[in-house]
């Protein structure tokens, strides 16, 4: 199963992320916890990435784009994964087609959490409060703010671009954390015996 989750900063996209992992035994590829480890790791691309990330703007296309295709190349990756904070502009959504395309992949769905940005300020700040010692550097209302704009402005686009494709299906993101879980693995059951009666 080869999934993408799509949604706005606290959209809970990493939450679905690790129920999908676990009920299908696949690995999520989070672009935002690789780039927070190579920050962390002073890698090159860390070094590179650290002060974009901290801003809230995006890290250069070229720079994921190779991230993610080096990770799908990963052994772990051979019976799915979930994209969770990737592709997040169209120039990305093009590479991410080309590069499964080349490898003779297909993506089974793409997810888009709907949600009420009112609301998203407020979760991010309950994360940035629980998350005890370690805050990340941009879980700051500012930055959250900005991350907000470069969504709607870069990544909201991709909702057409994968609804042209017949493969967006949209959940309210708003409803409990199991609801949006039920509701996801219902449509996820469905597609599947659908694709099943399409041969
Ligand atoms: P959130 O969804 O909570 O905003 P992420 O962990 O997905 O957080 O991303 C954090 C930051 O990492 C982004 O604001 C951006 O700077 C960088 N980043 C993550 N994924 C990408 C991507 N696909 N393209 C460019 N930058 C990215």
């Amino acid at each position: 199963m080869r999934l993408i989750l799509l949604g706005p900063p606290g959209a809970g996209k990493g939450t679905q992320a690790k129920v999908l992992m676990a009920a299908h035994d696949i690995p999520q590829l989070s672009t935002g916890d690789m780039l927070r480890a190579a920050v962390k790791a002073e890698t090159p691309v860390g070094l590179k990435a650290k002060d974009i990330m901290a801003r809230g703007d995006l890290v250069p296309d070229a720079v994921v784009n190779q991230i993610v295709a080096d990770r799908i190349d990963m052994a772990d990756c051979a019976r799915g994964f979930i994209l969770d904070g990737f592709p997040r502009t169209v120039a990305q959504a093009e590479a991410l087609d080309s590069l499964l395309a080349e490898r003779g992949l297909a993506l089974d769905a793409v997810v888009e959490l709907q949600v009420d940005e009112e609301a998203l300020a407020a979760r991010v700040e309950n994360r940035a409060a629980e998350s005890g010692g370690e805050v990340r550097a941009d879980d700051t209302v500012e930055a959250l703010r900005h991350r907000l704009k470069v969504y709607r402005e870069q990544t909201a686009p991709l909702i057409d671009h994968y609804r042209a494709t017949g493969k967006l299906v949209s959940v309210d993101g708003m409803q409990a954390i199991d609801d949006v879980s039920a509701q996801i693995a219902d449509i996820l059951a469905s597609e599947g015996s659908q694709a099943q009666v399409a041969g």
